[in-house]
C-alpha cells in the first residue's frame, strides 16, 4: 500500500510545504539491508558505571566508532547511555542532561538507547523511583525524536550485566535498521541464555521455522525474512490460500502445508511435517489472525467464537503439541525452543468494535508470559510482537481518511511496513534474543492513542 503523503513530504516541495503548514513530517526510515552497515557514524557511550565500559566494548568489537564525547561539529548516529547504577532520581541528572546536549547533533534515524536495571526488582522507593524514571524520561525522549530517530530502553534483570548474550544482541536490534518502526519500547533481558551468531547476517542459519497464515501479509514477510537470515521455512495457511501459499513457499526454497490452525490436530500435523522434511523443528511464529469487527451490543456468536479459535485457542492447543513432543525440546547448551506470538496493540489499548479482536489479542499476551517459564527451563523463550497500524491489505480497507488519521499518530508520523514486523520477530526469534522471554515487544512507532 503507497503512502502518497510521506513520498510527498520527502520532496524539496513537500519538506518546504510540510513545514511551513507545520503538518507531520514523516521521513524515510533506515530500514535494515543485508551487507550495509550496522549504523554509520559515531556511537556515543554516556555513564561512567562498569556497564558503560562493557557496553562500548560490545560496540568496539563490532567495528562501530565508538566515542565518549563529540565535538561540537560532528554527528552522532546513535547514543548508549547507562544508568544501571542510578539508585536516586537526583543522580539521573548528569547523563540526561548529557544525553540532552547530543540530541541536537543526531543524524537522521538516529538511535537513542537507555540502559537500567527491572524497577520491580527493588523494594527501596528511591531506587525503584529512579528506574521508573528511566523508562519515563525514554518514552518522552522517543516522542521528541525527530527525522525517523528512535529511542528505546534495555532493561537488566537479576543482576545480568552487559556481558549477557541477549544485553548484546538487544543492543545490536536497537541500533540496526531491523528495529525502524520500534519507539518507546522497552527490550527486557532476564537470563544468560542465548548465543550470538558467528555471521550477524545470517542469524537463524541452520533453524527450521513454522510460520502460521504464511500465504500473504505479515506472515509472508515473516517467512520471507527468516528465510533471509538462514532459516528453513515451513509455511503454514488454509487450503482456500493454497496457491498464494505454494507461490510464498517456493520463492524461499521452503515447504508448504496446508492446514487449518484451529483442527484440533493442527500442532501434531506440524510436528509431523517437520519431522519428516526436516528433522528438527526449533521456532514457530504464530502469526495466522482474523478479524471480525463489530460493537458488542450487535456482536453474534459466530464472529466471537472464530476469533477466540483462530487467534488465541489455537494458539494454545498447539503449544501444549509442541512442548509435549521430542522433537521441540531438543535444548542444544543454553539454546532451546523459540515461539514468537502476533498480539495487537488493540489488545493493550482496547479498540472500538474489536471487543473479541482485543480479548483474543490480550489473550496471547497473557499466555506469553504465563507459558515464558516452561520455555525458559528448556533454554528456550516465547515471547510476542504487538504491531500498530501496519501497510497492509487489512488496513488498506479502511476508508481513506480514518486510515489517514491512523497513520499519523504515532512518533514516526507513518505507517509501519510488513517487514518491519518481521524483522522484530526474527530478532525475537535468533539465539541472540534467547535472554528475553515472556516479553510483548510493540512494533508501532510508538502509537499515541491508547497504551
Ligand atoms: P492477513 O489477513 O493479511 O493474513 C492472515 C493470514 O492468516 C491469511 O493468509 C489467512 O488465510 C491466514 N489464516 C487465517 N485463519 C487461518 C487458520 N484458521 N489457519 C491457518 N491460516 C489462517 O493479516 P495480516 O494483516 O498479515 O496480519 C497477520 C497477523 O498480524 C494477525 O495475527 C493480525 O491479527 C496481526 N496484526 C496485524 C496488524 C496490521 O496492521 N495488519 C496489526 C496488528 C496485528
Amino acid at each position: 500500500m503507497r503512502d502518497s503523503y510521506t513520498e510527498f513530504a520527502n520532496t524539496g516541495l513537500g519538506r518546504k510545504l510540510t513545514k511551513s503548514l507545520g503538518l507531520p513530517q514523516p521521513a524515510k526510515l533506515r530500514r535494515y539491508r543485508p551487507g550495509a552497515p550496522l549504523i554509520e557514524g559515531p556511537v556515543v557511550v554516556v555513564g561512567d558505571s562498569e556497564a558503560s565500559d562493557r557496553i562500548a566494548e560490545v560496540m568496539l568489537g563490532w567495528d562501530l566508532d565508538v566515542r565518549r564525547h563529540l565535538e561540537s561539529r560532528e554527528e552522532a548516529a546513535a547514543v548508549v547511555a547507562a544508568f544501571d547504577t542510578t539508585s536516586s532520581p537526583e543522580q539521573l541528572s548528569s547523563e540526561v542532561l548529557a544525553v540532552g546536549r547530543l540530541l541536537k547533533q543526531l543524524k537522521s534515524s538516529a538511535r537513542v538507547i537507555t540502559v537500567f536495571r527491572d524497577p520491580q526488582e527493588t523494594e527501596d522507593p528511591a531506587v525503584r523511583a529512579a528506574r521508573k524514571g528511566v523508562e519515563g524520561l525514554t518514552r518522552s525522549l522517543a516522542h521528541e525524536m525527530r527525522a525517523g530517530g528512535t529511542a528505546n530502553g534495555i532493561v537488566l534483570q537479576n543482576e545480568l550485566d552487559a556481558a549477557a548474550p541477549g544485553f548484546a544482541g538487544a543492543l545490536r536490534f536497537l541500533l540496526s535498521g531491523r528495529s525502524a518502526f520500534v519507539s518507546g519500547q522497552f527490550i527486557t533481558v532476564g537470563s544468560v541464555n542465548g548465543a550470538l551468531p558467528e555471521d550477524w547476517s545470517k542469524p537463524l542459519q541452520g533453524q527450521v521455522a513454522v510460520v502460521t497464515g504464511a500465504a500473504r501479509g505479515i506472515g509472508a514477510a515473516i517467512a520471507e525474512t527468516l528465510h533471509r537470515d538462514g532459516a528453513e521455512v515451513i509455511a503454514v495457511d488454509i487450503p482456500p490460500a493454497g496457491e498464494q501459499l505454494a507461490a510464498v513457499a517456493n520463492e524461499i526454497s521452503g515447504t508448504a502445508l496446508q492446514l487449518d490452525i484451529t483442527a484440533e490436530d493442527a500442532g501434531e500435523r506440524i510436528l509431523t511435517h517437520a519431522e519428516q522434511h526436516y528433522g528438527r523443528l526449533d521456532i514457530v511464529v504464530h502469526n495466522a489472525g482474523i478479524t471480525r469487527d463489530k460493537l458488542l451490543a450487535n456482536m453474534d456468536a459466530s464472529r466471537w467464537d472464530s476469533v477466540i479459535a483462530v487467534n488465541i485457542e489455537s494458539q494454545l492447543r498447539m503449544n501444549r503439541a509442541f512442548l509435549a513432543s521430542e522433537l521441540f525440546n531438543r535444548a542444544e547448551a543454553t539454546v532451546g525452543p523459540r515461539i514468537v506470538s502476533l498480539a495487537s496493540t488493540s489488545g493493550i489499548a482496547g479498540n472500538r468494535g474489536q471487543t473479541n479482536y482485543a480479548a483474543s489479542k490480550s489473550g496471547v499476551i497473557g499466555m506469553v508470559s504465563a507459558t515464558s517459564d516452561q520455555l525458559q527451563a528448556r533454554h528456550g523463550s516465547i515471547n510476542a510482537v504487538a504491531p500498530g497500524f501496519i501497510e497492509t491489505e487489512m488496513t488498506a480497507k479502511i476508508p481513506l481518511v480514518t486510515r489517514e488519521v491512523a497513520r499519523r499518530l504515532n512518533s514516526l508520523n507513518q505507517g509501519g511496513l510488513p517487514e518491519d514486523v518481521a524483522e522484530t520477530i526474527a530478532f525475537l526469534a535468533s539465539q541472540a534474543a534467547g535472554g528475553t522471554s515472556g516479553l510483548t515487544l510493540r512494533v508501532c512507532g510508538q502509537n499515541l492513542v491508547g497504551a
